[in-house]
């Protein structure tokens, strides 16, 4: 008898039977165009109007967008640029520039100029997709950035502005001999589709170049029970930018699943959102800290109760556990939270609830959602010492959070080496503890933890207990440098009421935290300086309260 691998030998190799299916993001919405045509998509556009779409739309229109950028001479592999808002354009420029095997090269609008002309520069973008509102910034660098021939503006030809930029033309006039029934060429399966640079708070920001087959790896995993919580039904408002991590993923994620989507544009602000909360009963809204803080004091103000929506996920920055309970409580909103990072593209933990955990106490459920979460299937996590040891999974300890996996950054866009280890591991930048049952805690940026007398002090934790104080809006620890103990933590507080007293704060701190980790001052601020992906800009403060502490 002949063996079973003979056999396979003679086939050709060890291989199964089964097709390959070349994976291509195309495939996403052509599904979704045949499977959930009238599944809304709706956005607010520049005017303020709710303007409404559908799959079905943002697929023809995407097909008329790819045809045309292939007639205009965009090649396979080519970065085609775009500063844009979450709209319905923004969906169709998603799958119409990865569909025709170009790249979706997501920028950044609220980066310095200077790190906008590095990245356009760096991605040499021969064309550039734009808002009208963005065209002055474009002006200003343009001369800064030649490898861009064209610009193309997120328009109709009568709402085309006066503007120098080169070769202008109007998204519509683009588009307009384009073939709907365009078909997507067929592509490699780890050829680029997005790329997303990071914001570079240190040094130039650095790329990362998803694939196709990542892109819709990580869409499946999204999808996933464990994923971001989403239920068929749903109607998910994206405060998340469509310009940071591929919008997380969702406008795939949506487009997979059918899922209406709420794109709120420019308008930001809680009217504008309460507004299209309530008008399209949004069920799930996905988000960073920052944005659901401004969100919560407007509807408090108010008194506003946001009676559609049930969940939110909250990533990019910890969740404060007063965050968590105010939503329940105020709103009966479930709060789920996720970790990720550009170069994870971004899903890799989230915080999903379980029967257990509706079971506990409110008390211990919130403090078991200021975890970071489970990592969704595909993805590994490990944590290390400084010697590169695997650290126990017991909750306790805590060192590098490494990852590994199919969506996970191997190496940034045009640079000579590897990002990862020998054995595939991408260090995050990030502290961490991981507990017997597979929960993973952000203990700290390592960049931002407080190195105070060769202790570690965690900024995060130090906050999460702050900002449960009724006085305090939000808070924000640093590390200090201190002549003693090299650094000491420094609290900054901006209140929510005329209150100001910093006794009343150490004194709620007390049995909150380590003797040892009391801040050395508490400091109140009018505000806290946010980055260009709405997080708080540690750096800057760090520089402003560098001699806080020495005088
Ligand atoms: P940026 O360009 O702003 O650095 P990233 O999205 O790549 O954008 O930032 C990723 C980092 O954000 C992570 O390494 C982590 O430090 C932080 N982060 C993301 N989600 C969370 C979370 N849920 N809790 C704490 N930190 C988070």
């Amino acid at each position: 008898m002949v063996s079973l691998s003979t056999q396979l030998k003679k086939r050709g190799k060890f291989m199964s039977n089964m097709q390959s299916w070349k994976q291509n993001v195309g495939s996403i919405i052509n599904y979704a165009e045949r499977i959930f045509p009238e599944v809304e998509i709706v956005s607010r556009a520049l005017s303020g109007e709710i303007v409404k779409s559908n799959y079905g739309q943002v697929a023809k229109r995407a097909k008329k967008l790819g045809s045309s950028l292939e007639a205009y001479g965009i090649k396979h592999g080519q970065n085609v640029g775009s500063l844009a808002l979450n709209t319905y354009r923004n969906m169709e420029m998603y799958y119409g520039i990865s569909g025709m095997g170009a790249v979706m090269h997501t920028i950044n609008f609220r980066l310095h100029p200077e790190q906008v002309v590095y990245i356009i520069n760096h991605a040499e973008n021969r064309i550039i997709f734009l808002e009208t509102v963005f065209a002055p910034l474009l002006e200003a660098i343009q001369a800064n950035c030649p490898t861009v021939e064209k610009y193309v503006l997120l328009c109709s030809k009568e709402e085309m502005p006066e503007t120098t930029l080169k070769d202008a033309i109007s998204y519509e006039e683009f588009i307009d001999d384009g073939d709907e029934s365009y078909e997507w060429p067929e592509l490699e399966e780890d050829a680029p589709c997005g790329l997303c640079y990071t914001s570079g708070t240190t040094g130039n920001p650095k790329g990362v170049l998803y694939s196709h087959k990542s892109t819709l790896l990580h869409a499946w995993a999204g999808s996933s029970a464990n994923g971001l919580g989403l239920d068929k039904d749903d109607s998910i408002l994206m405060v998340v930018p469509m310009f940071h991590v591929m919008g997380w993923g969702l406008p795939y994620i949506g487009a997979m699943n059918g899922i209406k989507l709420v794109l709120p544009g420019m308008g930001m602000d809680g009217a504008a959102l309460v507004e299209l909360i309530e008008k399209e009963k949004v069920t799930l809204a996905f988000g960073v800290p920052t944005i659901w803080l401004g969100l919560l004091n407007y509807c408090k103000e108010n008194s506003i109760t946001l009676n559609t929506v049930k969940q939110t996920v909250i990533g990019g920055s910890a969740v404060p556990y007063a965050m968590i309970k105010q939503f329940d409580e105020e709103h009966g909103v479930n709060v789920v939270q996720g970790w990720g990072m550009t170069e994870t593209s971004p899903l890799a933990t989230a915080n999903i609830k379980t029967k257990e955990m509706e079971a506990l106490p409110k008390e211990e459920l919130y403090k078991l959602q200021t975890k970071q979460g489970k990592p969704v299937f595909g993805v590994e996590l490990k944590i290390i010492d400084d010697d590169g040891n695997k650290l126990p999974e017991d909750g306790e300890a805590y060192g590098k959070l490494m990852i590994r996996g199919p969506w996970i950054n191997k190496r940034y866009y045009k640079h000579d080496s590897d990002a990862v280890d020998k054995d595939g591991w991408f260090d995050t930048g990030d502290i961490s503890s991981i507990d017997p049952d597979g929960y993973m805690t952000i203990v700290d940026r390592a960049k931002d933890v407080i190195k105070s007398g060769g202790e570690w002090i965690s900024s995060v934790d130090l906050e999460n207990a702050a900002q449960s104080h009724p006085d305090v809006m939000q808070a924000c620890v640093i590390g200090v440098a201190h002549p003693k103990w090299d650094e000491r933590p420094v609290l900054l507080v901006v209140p929510a009421n005329e209150k100001k007293d910093k006794d009343s704060i150490y004194a709620f701190l007390e049995d909150k935290i380590a003797k040892w980790w009391k801040p050395d001052d508490i400091v109140f601020v009018e505000e806290l300086p946010i980055g260009a992906t709405g997080k708080v800009l540690k750096i800057e403060l760090r520089e402003k309260f560098k001699d806080h502490l020495m005088k």
